[in-house]
């Protein structure tokens, strides 16, 4: 590991004027920890976040949710008001990593964590995330875990996120800092396919800070929503493929509105308000979520090792789409509070 200085700020306005070009912002560092021992992250100073007090789970003004970054995700799981009202998010932060890791990782950590690509963290390897212009060998090369959807000739990187497909789903609002304001990023606008410049992640900016993260009201959708994860083992795994699926339904029985979204696919959580139309006003039906599930996929391509996983998706958003229509599931049979290794609820 190189060598870094570190420091801890009393406070918000502080730690933003703090950050300077060759800094990083650390908090639980599941992930940058693990950056910085490979290799692959060498910051000069590392700026310590944790005790910025950004770390409550509250209602907002508008019946809404906030999650402050620095919420661990286990708390945020299984806060009451997130697994009474927004029983999709809970689900897909439990369906991720570990429960030691959950009670460690931030949720602002969680959306800027980067992607597991196993050339990215091979500093033998060449690769246009981590050194750009250098190439990418995963094209061509062990791409069973890459992504099929809005990859580039520059990068097929995944996003490993769980938490994010969620997130995408709810129509989350990212707000950020830094010392020359605030500013309010629509989830779909917060992480970026890799296009021409792989090594960004997210539209966020340098030296900009995730303070919290804001769900909308979302009640109507808490009795009818899924998060189905398929992966290569049953737990600490990442997703081959992964749906976020959320439905309301009218008084007749047909689709008021849904949301849609697919992990494990691409960069960056994907959704196409196109393909919630079509069921919009329909009744539930395995065709009916076949053709949406047939837009969703729209253009995905395999890149040699990874063609199962468009039959795999279409297969899971069909079965997402019809778990959700039967009711939301409670607590999964892996994750159920009983467990001793767990935090008990909030
Ligand atoms: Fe690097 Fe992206 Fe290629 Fe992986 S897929 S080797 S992260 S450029």
């Amino acid at each position: 590991m190189n060598p870094f200085t570190l420091i801890s700020p009393p406070s918000l306005e502080r730690a933003l004027h703090e950050f300077a070009p060759g800094s990083q912002w650390i908090a639980g560092g599941t992930n940058v920890l693990d950056l910085m021992k490979e290799g692959v992250a060498r910051p000069g100073r590392l700026i310590d976040i944790t005790g910025l007090g950004l770390d409550r789970i509250e209602t907002t003004e508008g019946g809404g949710l906030r999650l402050g970054a620095l919420a661990p995700n286990a708390d945020t799981a299984w806060h009451p008001l997130v697994r009474e009202g927004y029983p999709l998010l809970s689900a897909a932060i439990l369906a991720g990593a570990s429960p030691q890791i959950r009670n460690m990782a931030t949720n602002g950590g969680n959306l800027l964590q980067r992607t597991r690509c196993v050339y990215f963290y091979d500093l033998g390897a060449p690769c246009n995330k981590r050194e750009p212009g250098t190439g990418c060998p995963a094209i061509g090369g062990l791409s069973r875990q890459h992504a099929v959807l809005g990859a580039s000739e520059r990068c097929i990187a995944t996003h490993p996120s769980d938490m994010c497909v969620a997130l995408a789903a709810l129509d989350a609002v990212v707000h950020v800092r830094s010392a020359a304001g605030a500013r309010a990023i629509p989830f779909g606008e917060f992480h970026r396919l890799p296009g021409e410049d792989p090594q960004r992640d997210s539209t966020l900016a340098d030296g900009e800070l995730i303070t919290h993260i804001e769900l909308p009201p979302a009640e109507r959708f808490a009795n009818h929503s899924a998060y189905i994860k398929v992966r290569d083992r049953a737990s600490y795994a990442f997703a081959l493929v992964s749906v976020a699926a959320a439905l309301e339904f009218d008084a007749a029985g047909a689709i008021g509105a849904v949301r849609v979204a697919l992990g494990g696919v691409a960069h960056k959580p994907w959704r196409r308000t196109d393909a919630e139309a079509v069921l919009v006003g329909q009744r539930p039906s395995d065709a009916l979520f076949e053709a949406a599930a047939d837009l969703l996929l729209e253009g995905a391509t395999s890149q040699g090792q990874n063609g199962f996983k468009i039959t795999m998706a279409r297969r899971a958003i069909t079965r997402a789409l019809s778990t959700a229509t039967a009711g939301t599931p409670r607590a999964g049979r892996n994750d159920g509070p009983g467990r001793p290794d767990l935090k008990e609820p909030q």
